[in-house]
């Protein structure tokens, strides 16, 4: 997994909304959708693991190679809402965390409520952005607890799922949960904050699905009535808890 930075030829600002994604091609190879993991400004940046033909192409290229850049596309997180909400409750498993990273520079730059971000990988070595962790808890009115599935001889942090964190923190009344990850992962989450008696639609989740165009006409990626790329990728479980197969 790397963390790259893009610039676009002929543009001041990069302009989109945490929560949004954008398709990138690797010319003579293809292209596939990713989450912007930054706040937008004069460059982007997105978290992306070697999952196929595409991302093994893009982790393949040198810094100044060219790519193919179309969007922003999809429906950002509920920010008005979110602005509105007593505490932010961020839980991010895995690969979860890049557009989270998004919403919580977002957070901090526009001076939101308090945050709590709880985070779990499968190993210390799985964790990212570490670096900018310290930095995080350091932000007024934001607490974060990390975790991992096992731990290695280093590791002096919480071991066990993201959703033991739960237990470690007191869960405010007037809280928005927003919950990237696994599908396992989104679950045991809302699974977790439905027993907590937090409504379906205070839960927001991101969805992914294979897409082609990314903007609603090629219909490849629907659940449901819901087409990810157009009505998504951001979700409450309110809008999705009827739909069979997702989690
Ligand atoms: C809104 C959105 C945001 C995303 N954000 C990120 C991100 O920030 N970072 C990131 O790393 N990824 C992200 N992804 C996931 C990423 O787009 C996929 O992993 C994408 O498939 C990678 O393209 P690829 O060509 O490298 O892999 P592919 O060649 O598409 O292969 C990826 C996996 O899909 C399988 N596969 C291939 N074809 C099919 C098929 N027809 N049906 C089912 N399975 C198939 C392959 O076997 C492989 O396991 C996001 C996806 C969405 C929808």
């Amino acid at each position: 997994m790397k963390t790259f930075t893009f610039t676009v030829e002929g543009q001041e600002i990069i302009d989109y909304l945490p929560g949004q994604f954008f398709m990138l091609t690797v010319f003579g190879v293809g292209e596939a959708p990713f989450a912007f993991s930054s706040i937008a400004g004069k460059k982007f940046q997105a978290t992306i693991r070697e999952a196929g033909t595409v991302t093994e192409a893009l982790h393949k290229l040198s810094v100044g190679n060219k790519v193919g850049i179309r969007g922003p596309f999809g429906k950002p997180f509920p920010l008005e809402d979110l602005q509105k909400a007593g505490t932010i409750l961020v839980v991010a498993g895995g690969i979860g965390l890049p557009p989270l990273r998004s919403l919580i520079q977002y957070i901090h730059a526009n001076n939101f409520p308090k945050q709590v971000i709880l985070y779990g990988a499968r190993t210390p070595g799985d964790l990212i952005y570490k670096k900018q962790f310290e930095m995080w808890k350091k932000k007024l009115k934001t607490e974060m607890l990390v975790t991992v599935d096992r731990g290695d001889q280093k590791w002096k942090g919480n071991v066990g799922v993201v959703t033991t964190l739960f237990d470690k923190i007191k869960v405010p009344e007037k809280v928005k949960v927003v919950t990237i990850g696994p599908a396992i992962m989104m679950k045991f989450v809302i699974k977790k904050c439905l027993e907590l008696g937090i409504q379906p639609e205070d839960i927001i989740v991101s969805l992914e699905n294979r897409m082609t165009c990314g903007y609603g006409k090629c219909g490849n990626c629907g659940y449901g009535k819901y087409l990810v790329c157009k009505d998504g990728p951001v979700f409450s479980y309110e809008q999705i808890k009827d739909i069979k197969g997702i989690f």
